[in-house]
């Protein structure tokens, strides 16, 4: 018998903390908190919308019992959608570009997706990851005994509303309405569009703002209009050069360009003076808080996401070879 507190695994979805980032607060002057996202079952923010997406999906009836999702991801989602179809009884295809960390790709193969790499392309290719993955699911509609549907966590707005009902929702009674800034980087634009709708519907004059990686367009979308971006980012899962449906219904008022060079040292410190090891793209996230704090001044209270934990990128981010042929510095500590 399932006693009243028993829960299983989607439950464990969501509710994460909010942390005292010490370091960065200190640096502003500002209190710097960052949504623990890397506790997530599947270690990351991206569990939330794998959740959203199933249920909006269940609960509209394109997604039968036993059927099969398909994804495009950069892996995180793939995980998070791998994990639950697990716990549901669904099955799971994801398709990634090669391009990104060998953990994620070794993860998602031991928790049992069917995973299909393809080259990193550009999204005009029609063998893109996102095309790539809309082809399969049809395909595999026609051919799997309980059907499949494309999760399309770009344009699938359920993305936005689970975000709107629970991290926004959450980071709004956590700070008990006490916060004057919130920012993130964009993948999907899910957790930006949903924490900023759901924090504005709340305090309409709050300042939502966008840190943009290298390489990725919207840091001129949103100061000029033009969908236009240069350099690059070793930081997986954020940076784009489209304006998603999701990202449409962001309310967004400060952007912010952010370097690797200058981001990365936050996530070093992180490990080694906070004791959190996480991913590049909390780095652009803690950046871009630092740069929205200086905007706004010392005594304001700023938000910003950890989305995923670091060992998932350990040959990568915290790999001084790897650091160096990206032409980035690599604290002391890591070389030796
Ligand atoms: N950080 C990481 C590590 C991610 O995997 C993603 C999603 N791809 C994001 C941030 C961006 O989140 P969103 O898709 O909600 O914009």
């Amino acid at each position: 018998m399932l006693l009243p507190s028993t829960k299983s695994m989607p439950d464990l979805i969501g509710n994460t903390p909010l942390l005292h980032l010490k370091q960065v607060s200190e640096l502003t002057g500002c209190n710097i908190l960052g949504k623990a996202e890397f506790l997530n079952p599947g270690g990351s923010v991206k569990d939330r919308t794998a959740l959203g997406i199933i249920r909006d999906a269940e609960k509209k009836g394109t997604l039968k019992p036993g059927g099969t999702i398909v994804e495009g991801t950069a892996g995180n989602t793939g995980i998070g959608l791998t994990l639950i179809a697990n716990a549901l009884g669904y099955k799971s295809v994801v398709v990634m570009p090669h391009s990104q960390s060998r953990e994620k790709i070794e993860l998602l193969d031991l928790y049992g997706a069917d995973l299909r790499l393809v080259n990193a392309t550009n999204y005009n290719d029609p063998n893109h990851y996102i095309h790539t993955a809309r082809r399969l699911a049809e395909e595999l509609n026609e051919s799997e005994p309980h059907g499949a549907i494309w999760a399309r966590q770009f344009d699938n707005t359920a993305n936005c509303a689970i975000h709107e009902s629970s991290t926004g929702q959450e980071i709004w009674e956590q700070t008990g309405g006490n916060i004057d800034g919130f920012i993130c980087a964009v993948g999907t634009g899910g957790t930006l569009a949903g924490v900023s709708r759901a924090l504005k519907s709340h305090k309409p004059d709050i300042t939502i703002g966008i840190a943009d990686p290298m390489g990725s367009s919207l840091y001129n979308y949103f100061t000029n209009g033009e969908l236009r971006g240069e350099g690059r980012s070793i930081a997986e899962g954020i940076g784009i050069s489209l304006v998603t449906d999701n990202l449409r219904l962001a309310a967004v008022d400060e952007a912010f360009a952010i370097n690797d060079k200058d981001a990365l040292p936050y996530i070093f410190d992180m490990l080694r003076n906070e004791g959190l090891c996480l991913g590049g793209s909390s780095a652009i996230n803690i950046a871009g808080a630092v740069q929205l704090a200086k905007k706004l001044g010392p005594g304001h209270t700023i938000v910003t996401i950890l989305c995923d934990y670091g060992d998932r990128y350990k040959s990568k981010l915290f790999n001084p070879v790897f650091l160096e042929n990206m032409g980035l510095p690599a604290p002391d500590w890591m070389r030796n």
